[in-house]
């Protein structure tokens, strides 16, 4: 039977960017209860990074996540337009 170091319980953005994070540190199970990943709000999001949107703590996050988001990763390609 495999293992893992850690479980993250839906796969949405959120759990999805935390597997990522921790897949780097050890073998991560992602739990997601419908067919597929991004099937609720991630699934209708517009994309858009816009640090002036949503109450404080969503802005905060939004600011904190801009360096993740402009690191080039392996395996994630800039969006076609
Ligand atoms: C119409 C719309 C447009 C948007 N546009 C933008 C935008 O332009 N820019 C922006 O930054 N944000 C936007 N947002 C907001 C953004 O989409 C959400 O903040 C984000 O997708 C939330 O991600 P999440 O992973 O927290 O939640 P979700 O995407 O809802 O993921 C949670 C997942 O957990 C699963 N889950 C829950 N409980 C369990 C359980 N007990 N067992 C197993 N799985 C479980 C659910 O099935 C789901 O897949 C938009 C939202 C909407 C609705």
């Amino acid at each position: 039977m495999k293992s893992f170091d850690y479980i993250i319980v839906g796969a949405g953005i959120a759990g999805l960017s935390v597997a990522a994070e921790l897949a780097q540190r050890g073998p991560v199970l992602v739990i997601e209860r419908e067919a597929h990943p991004g099937f609720h709000a991630t699934g209708r999001s517009a994309a858009l990074y816009a640090e002036t949107y949503g109450p404080p703590v969503i802005r905060a996050l939004t600011i904190a996540s801009r360096a993740s988001m402009r690191r080039r990763r392996r395996g994630f390609r800039k969006p076609r337009c």
